[in-house]
């Protein structure tokens, strides 16, 4: 089995300055140059087979949306390589990444800022179809944009809606119709049921699994609790302020966490059946900023088991079984 996937030490930063004059500041009676550079994704390395689901789990804020970007080049990346099924697109231009837009797909958080409220959800559908030229016209595309529609659970009739009149899970399954419609291999889903009741979660995930198997899609899904990705995944990653900080597989991960701060987020798992928990308010302390940058572990000031070493070097990362991956001073 191949590798759809492959990112190596990617990097990505956003510079808070608008120019030069922005980045002088008065202090203690002289003009100093300060800057301000949010260090949004810091050297992350990982790789997802073909046909499997690899989760990127964390916090709001800690990089794992920007990753997602950064990989389907919405955003170019700032440093590291990204290889798409074997091919070294990292420094393609946006022409030649044209093709590849239609291999990875991507579904959003919110759906209906993605839909174009003034287009019908068929015409939302036929415009990739035919752009992509997956019909040769607007008949075969229209027949196309249905079956898909069908495959989503969307009646004919309701193609003929505009996106206002659905609700946010409707939305949510035209957003995988969308996607889907295009025939990728790759699908990219941010946070896709994270503004959906929670009884509508299920049903959508149990969709992007049943069409997984259908098509043998491989998947990056961004979650920022683990309950989402628990059945769905095969391998997850663990992201804390731009970094991967644990990996390995979903058994390994959910069996034998190592990292604190993965151990942390399991402490306020909440359930698909319960009440909506937000992890951040549960998870004592907040992440430091990521323009400044702590020193050490980046996660030293929220963790009960710091110790010296941890307020000084970051750790290196350390494969403590096969495939499981920590960067932690522990090991
Ligand atoms: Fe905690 Fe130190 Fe491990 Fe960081 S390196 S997670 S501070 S024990």
């Amino acid at each position: 089995m191949g590798k759809i996937l492959e990112v190596e030490n990617l990097e990505q930063r956003f510079d808070l300055n608008k120019g030069i004059l922005d980045k002088l500041k008065f202090k203690n009676g002289k003009f100093i140059k300060e800057e301000r550079i949010v260090n949004a994704v810091n050297n992350i390395s990982f790789s997802i087979d073909k046909g499997k689901v690899f989760s990127l789990v964390g916090e709001s804020g800690c990089g794992k949306s920007t990753t997602a970007r950064t990989i389907i080049k919405l955003l170019e990346p700032k440093g590291g390589n990204i290889k798409f099924d074997g091919v070294d697109i990292t420094n393609l231009t946006r022409e030649e990444m044209l093709k590849y837009r239609k291999r990875i797909q991507m579904i959003f958080q919110d759906p209906y800022a993605s839909l174009n409220p003034r287009q019908k959800i068929i015409d939302i559908l036929i415009e990739p179809i035919l752009f992509h030229k997956i019909a040769d016209s607007n008949e075969e595309a229209r027949e196309r944009a249905l079956e898909i529609l069908e495959k989503v659970g969307i009646r004919p009739e309701q193609g003929e809606r505009y996106p206002h009149q659905f609700s946010g899970g409707q939305r949510q399954r035209v957003g995988i119709a969308r996607a889907l419609a295009v025939e990728p291999e790759f699908i990219i889903a941010d946070e896709p049921v994270s503004a959906l009741d929670v009884s509508i979660q299920a049903q959508i995930l149990n969709l992007l699994m049943d069409l997984k198997d259908e098509y043998n899609f491989s998947y990056l899904l961004i979650a920022h609790n683990l309950s989402v990705v628990k059945h769905i995944s095969d391998d997850l990653g663990v992201m804390y302020l731009g970094k991967i900080v644990e990996k390995g597989s979903k058994e390994q991960i959910f069996h034998s966490p190592l990292h604190p701060y993965t151990k942390l987020l399991f402490s306020v798992v909440p359930k698909l059946s319960g009440s909506n928990l937000k992890n951040s308010k549960n998870i004592e302390g907040e992440i430091p900023s990521a323009i400044n940058l702590p020193l050490g572990c980046y996660f030293h000031e929220r963790c009960p088991y710091a110790k010296s070493v941890c307020r000084e070097e970051m750790p290196l990362e350390k494969e403590v079984e096969d495939g499981h991956f920590v960067l932690c001073h522990q090991y």
